[in-house]
């Protein structure tokens, strides 16, 4: 199944509800540009490993592309040009003056040495050096990559250009430039959406979560609604799922997965990733990879509202399946918009040269994502359509209006 085609299902929902001429239409369909790069690695063994790289730049009518990159074995371009897609579509729902980008390399960091993971970190920049800059495009951390992999790149890309460049890519170490925040600010703009959807569409006023992955966004969530008092009945990451109706302890959770590397070491009923997705719970935050509410699974999940905080976690076909059952949905470019937002954050301190505190970033964190939540509802009000439409609809229509007052 080809994600970019997902993608384009998405957006031609919007179109519908859209005015936009043929020729704008044709330029947001397809990418800027794609770089696909070849990375040799000199591996701790002498032999030389030859690892394939891609970074795609969506958008750039709004500002800079910006977007995360990925190191994953499954890494394709079919999902490396569909991730900088919703990129342009996130940054626009949150109204940044950026586009979109996304960058992906075909690899297990797990299987690397560090030594090794920081030689392809660097070689990465270098082969993408020309075409990434503060004016031009902003990487950031996604899926297997972390702060200390940011850092490494800003460092190989201010020795090629020979001077301090730090805005050139966010989610850096603090003592780096990072921003405050920036770590769990996926999470948290998450929890800002979620907390405005429950309160919309009348759940209980505690109700019970389900977290598919468990990584910095799942992790950080569950830590989040667990510090609220809400209740995290599952959990689960690559190795399989666990479960208590009476709510995990998830600080206790955490623990058991730095320390023991999965969250099937702790100590509670496990399931599988499968049985999470359908368990009896009033919120479900797929918080993985794409594609896991499919036609197959759709009509079983028992949800009331899933949250998506993963991008692309939930096919067309589902999507269609969930709204006629009236299962409420925030779509992955408002739900997990936060990491981008706190970015943009990072990229306009880095600029100025004067940081904020965590209050203040979580501040505006949460004004913007509020903002954004009520904008996307008030277009579901008026034109009658489901929240990712709607969240389409109103990011189309703003990345739109740039392209064409520039032709
Ligand atoms: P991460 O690498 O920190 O964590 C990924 C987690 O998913 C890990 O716990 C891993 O074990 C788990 N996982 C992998 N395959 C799985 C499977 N088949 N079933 C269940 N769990 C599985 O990545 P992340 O940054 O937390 O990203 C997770 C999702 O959130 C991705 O879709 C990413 O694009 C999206 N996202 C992340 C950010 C961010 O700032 N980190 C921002 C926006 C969107």
């Amino acid at each position: 199944m080809s994600i970019f085609e997902n993608v384009l299902k998405q957006m031609d929902k919007a179109f519908n509800y859209l005015e936009v001429r043929s020729d704008v239409k044709k330029i947001l369909e397809s990418p800027e540009r794609i770089l696909e790069v070849s990375i040799p690695v000199k591996m701790d063994n002498g032999e030389v490993k030859v690892f394939t790289g891609y970074r795609v730049q969506y958008n750039s009518a709004r500002g800079p592309t910006k977007g995360g990159i990925r190191f994953h074995p499954n890494v394709t371009l079919d999902e490396v040009k569909s991730l900088a897609s919703w990129m342009t579509w996130k940054t626009a729902v949150v109204n940044l003056p950026f586009g979109g980008a996304k960058g992906g390399v075909i690899v297990n960091p797990k299987e690397l040495s560090e030594r090794e993971l920081e030689e392809l970190s660097r070689e990465y920049i270098r082969a993408i050096a020309d075409f990434v800059g503060v004016e031009k495009d902003i990487p950031a951390p996604d899926v297997y990559t972390n702060p200390k992999i940011m850092a490494w790149m800003m460092d190989e890309y201010e020795k090629i250009v020979r001077h301090k460049e730090p805005g050139v890519i966010t989610g850096k170490p603090t003592f780096l430039g990072g921003s405050e925040g920036r770590n769990i600010a996926t999470a948290l703009g998450a929890f800002y959406v979620i907390e405005k959807a429950v309160e919309k569409i009348k759940l209980d006023e505690k109700p019970k979560f389900a977290i598919q992955g468990f990584g910095n966004a799942g992790m950080f969530l569950a830590k989040i609604l667990h510090e609220r008092g809400y209740k995290v009945i599952a959990v689960s990451d690559s190795k399989g799922g666990i479960y208590d109706p009476n709510g995990l302890d998830i600080p206790k959770v955490i623990e058991t997965k730095k320390s023991m590397g999965a969250v099937v070491n702790y100590d509670a009923e496990k399931i599988s990733n499968e049985e999470l997705l359908t368990l009896k719970v009033d919120v479900l935050v797929p918080a993985a990879l794409e594609n896991q509410i499919t036609k197959e699974n759709a009509d079983k999940i028992q949800a009331k509202y899933i949250a998506e905080v993963a991008n692309g976690p939930t096919t067309p076909e589902a999507d269609e399946i969930l709204f006629e059952r009236g299962v409420f949905l925030t779509p992955d470019i408002l739900t997990n918009a936060g990491g981008v937002t706190v970015s943009y954050f990072e990229w306009v301190q880095n600029r100025m040269g004067y940081y904020w505190s965590v209050e203040e970033v979580n501040r505006k964190l949460e004004h913007r994502m509020h903002k954004a939540f009520d904008e996307i509802y008030e277009i579901t009000q008026s034109k009658k359509v489901d929240m990712r439409t709607a969240a389409y609809i109103l990011a189309i229509g703003r990345v739109a209006k740039a392209v064409e007052a520039r032709l």
